[in-house]
């Protein structure tokens, strides 16, 4: 095995590149704009770019590394290492990315998506490290996840698995969520979703610190800060948050019996504030011996863990 590994986290906004060595370390990496507006063409432009300036940084060339590794938005499929229709990425329909990069780099090139990743890479290198069964959850504007299924990477039948985001949690729930599966985990319990919550008692004419702020600058954290001061509301919806994802875990407890599940994303830095709320739910609802064989935990690795992710595919 060679010294280094490549990775790209291709998001909808940025493109995050770097090498990696074996051991989880970050030696350098390029941050650009994903210009997803601008076509297919143009984002597979940048993501070659971001690889080699990621190379020269390190005066390395690509006879030196293991291979690429790429986390992307699904739905793809990693067995053929084809992206096919993120909606975050306009235009993107069954794009061979492997194909396409092997004609510029000769290695080996991995495509998952960006939460299975995530997922091995908190395996690997993060709060799963040792641990065999693990559940990785990311909670920030959407809600995505990854399984490690005896110390394995679980795709499913097409690269699927593991859609947390997406279980139903009430059948009769609202239809916000792209997926369009009505009541979905991620269309009650996502930070887009709390801030629709909001937006709905805003309307209906709650009395709330929260209307002070201009409705498309209404942010998650705007909540979590207003419920901080004792606004009401927000004090309210972070504890329908906290439930919701509760539910959630009680789910994946039921579904996979983790030994571990580990919860990473942007309202995972309100641990602190969720974290009892959320447990006091799981105690109450989940599998008892589900229950008591696994630990929630925040995730250990911070903002690198998509580069990390990406760049461990290839491990
Ligand atoms: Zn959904």
């Amino acid at each position: 095995m060679k010294k280094f590994v490549c990775g790209v986290d291709l998001g909808g906004t940025k493109i995050n590149t770097g090498i990696m060595d074996v051991d989880g370390n970050i030696l350098c990496n390029v941050k650009i704009p994903t210009e997803a507006d601008k076509g297919p063409q143009h984002v597979i432009n940048n993501i070659k770019i971001s690889i080699i300036e990621s190379l020269n940084k390190l005066n390395i060339d690509v006879s030196q590394i293991e291979g690429i590794g790429i986390g992307a938005p699904g739905p793809l499929n990693a067995d053929r290492g084809v992206v096919e229709c993120p909606p975050n990425l306009p235009g993107w329909i069954d794009i061979p990315l492997v194909d396409i990069l092997k004609r510029d780099f000769d290695t080996e090139i991995k495509l998952n998506n960006d939460a299975n990743a995530a997922a091995l890479a908190e395996y690997l290198f993060g709060a799963g490290q040792g641990i065999n069964n693990i559940v990785y959850m990311t909670v920030s504007t959407g809600i995505g996840g990854g399984a490690i299924i005896d110390g394995k990477l679980y795709n499913g039948a097409n690269s699927n698995a593991a859609e947390i985001g997406h279980h139903t949690i009430n059948f009769d729930g609202p239809r916000w969520c792209n997926c369009g599966n009505p009541g979905c985990l991620e269309s009650y319990a996502s930070g887009t979703s709390l801030v629709k919550f909001a937006k709905k008692h805003i309307e209906s004419g709650r009395d709330t610190i929260l209307k002070d702020k201009p409705s498309g600058e209404l942010k998650a954290e705007d909540i979590f800060d207003a419920a901080k001061s004792g606004d009401k509301l927000a004090l309210e919806l972070i504890e329908n948050e906290a439930f919701y994802l509760g539910i959630g875990i009680v789910n994946i407890m039921a579904f996979y019996n983790p030994e571990i599940i580990i919860i990473g994303g942007g309202l995972s830095s309100q641990w602190d504030v969720l974290y009892d709320k959320m447990m006091k739910t799981v105690d109450e609802r989940a599998l008892k011996p589900n229950r008591q064989i696994c630990k929630v935990v925040k995730a250990k690795l911070g903002g690198n863990v998509g580069l990390i992710g990406a760049a461990s595919l290839v491990l």
